[in-house]
């Protein structure tokens, strides 16, 4: 192994979120001394995340997935209801996974075990180093990152992992710029108890305001995600539990049965973001300090994680050859690899959206007929479901099983 770093990291993560520690115990699985350095989160998180097959196997491969697997729900069916009312409505599309051969298209946990397993891991590994400290500056030179903490150390190394979310101090340091749009629409997020099973079903009723997706959780439980206008949004949050519930139950057709909203809220204001480029100047972006999407289709994260053990197969493969951890070559490549991923995965989701929101009679049409497609023919309902779940340019090893 190179040792010409000695004492210093080879690579530094910024942000301690799902995916930079993802990045950092790769990275350090991998052989690379490496420092995370992560503030905490202001607000605690009540989301949860489905991650679909390629995730869980990346985290299994990482020694995380046992330590949290028991919080998990299988998600086996997925189905998409039209809840619009409109005159042109699209047929109910149901997948289901054994139609491809897996066991679940993946499994959804609360953000909290998630994570919390996740440090767990990365405190076992003698090769990464832990900093919880907020990175006041990023400064790129010719050769290599230094970073200042407030506690007043400063770290240096040929590369860092810019994970420090949709205000990334890191993007704006490597001078990259972003496409952004604002969707006036906020998820409220919560998670529930319901009287009656989910059946390891996840269902999404699309309204006029977007996507009311309920999401198995083990047990008796769900989370929502419900797209709002932000007026409704507000409104639904400064609600009491019951009267909450109550309009829970309703617009969920009552599936579940009788419901009871747990503690804790979320709202998240919606955007469609993308970098332009993913690296530059020894810093490679992952999860949502490259890429923001609404949440439909359980794409985020499961994006973001794709990135995380995209760059660290490139860096370690350049650790071990000798190379330079944030030379050109690792981060065009990382660029390269990513772009395809990203960029589709947007444009799709970011259509569906819009599809939902319009009140132009031949969008609705088109949305409508493209849905019944994909449930009337079999061959192209499995290639959705196999795409969504795994898709064919992204396979990055981690993601395949196999140990960098
Ligand atoms: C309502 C909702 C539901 C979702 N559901 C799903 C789903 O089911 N499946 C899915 O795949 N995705 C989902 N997503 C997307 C997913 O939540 C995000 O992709 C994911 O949280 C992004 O993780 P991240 O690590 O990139 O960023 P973050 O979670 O934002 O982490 C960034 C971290 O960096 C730290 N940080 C920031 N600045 C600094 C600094 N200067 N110094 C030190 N630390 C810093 C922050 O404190 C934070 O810990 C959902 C999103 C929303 C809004």
């Amino acid at each position: 192994m190179p040792d010409k770093y000695g004492d210093s990291p080879a690579a530094i993560v910024v942000g301690g979120g799902p995916a930079g520690l993802t990045a950092a115990i790769a990275l350090a699985e991998g052989g690379i001394p490496t420092v995370l350095a992560g503030k905490r989160p202001t607000q605690p998180d009540n989301r949860t995340t489905a991650l679909l097959a390629g995730s869980v196997t990346a985290l299994e491969t990482l020694g995380v997935w046992e330590l949290c697997k028991g919080q998990a729900a299988p998600l086996k069916v997925m189905r998409i209801v039209d809840d619009t009312g409109r005159l042109w409505r699209a047929p109910e599309v149901k997948f289901e996974s054994s139609e491809i051969d897996l066991e679940a298209f993946g499994y959804n946990i609360e953000n909290r075990y998630l994570i919390e397993a996740l440090e767990r891991r990365a405190h076992t590994l003698s090769a990464l180093r832990f900093v919880e400290d907020e990175v006041l500056s990023v400064v790129p030179d010719a050769t290599a990152i230094t970073i200042a903490l407030k506690g007043g150390q400063s770290l240096r190394a040929p590369l860092a992992i810019g994970a420090d979310g949709r205000r990334s101090l890191c993007r704006a340091a490597a001078n990259i710029g972003i496409d952004e749009r604002s969707c006036s629409q906020v998820a409220l997020t919560v998670c529930l108890q319901h009287s009656r099973p989910h059946h390891e079903t996840s269902t999404e009723f699309h309204t006029l305001t977007g996507p009311f997706t309920l999401v198995p959780l083990p047990g008796n439980r769900s989370s929502l995600v419900w797209v709002l206008d932000p007026v409704e949004a507000d409104e639904l949050a400064g609600i009491d539990n019951a009267d909450l519930a109550g309009k829970i139950e309703r617009a969920s057709h009552s599936i579940l049965g009788k419901i009871e909203v747990e503690p804790g809220r979320g709202l998240f204001p919606l955007q469609v973001a993308t970098a332009r480029r993913f690296a530059d100047k020894h810093i490679a972006l992952v999860g949502e300090a490259a890429h923001v999407i609404p949440p439909i289709g359980a794409q985020g994260l499961n994006l973001g994680l794709r990135d995380a053990a995209t760059i660290s197969e490139l860096a370690v493969a350049a650790y071990r050859g000798g190379h330079d951890l944030g030379g050109a070559a690792v981060l065009t490549n990382y660029g390269r690899l990513r772009r395809t991923d990203v960029g589709g995965r947007t444009l799709v989701i970011d259509m569906l959206n819009r599809t939902l929101l319009s009140d132009f009679l031949p969008v609705q049409g088109a949305r409508g007929l493209g849905l019944y497609l994909i449930d009337r023919i079999g061959p192209l309902r499995r290639a959705v479901m196999r795409e969504g779940v795994a898709p064919a340019t992204a396979q990055p090893r981690l993601m395949r099983g196999e140990a960098l």
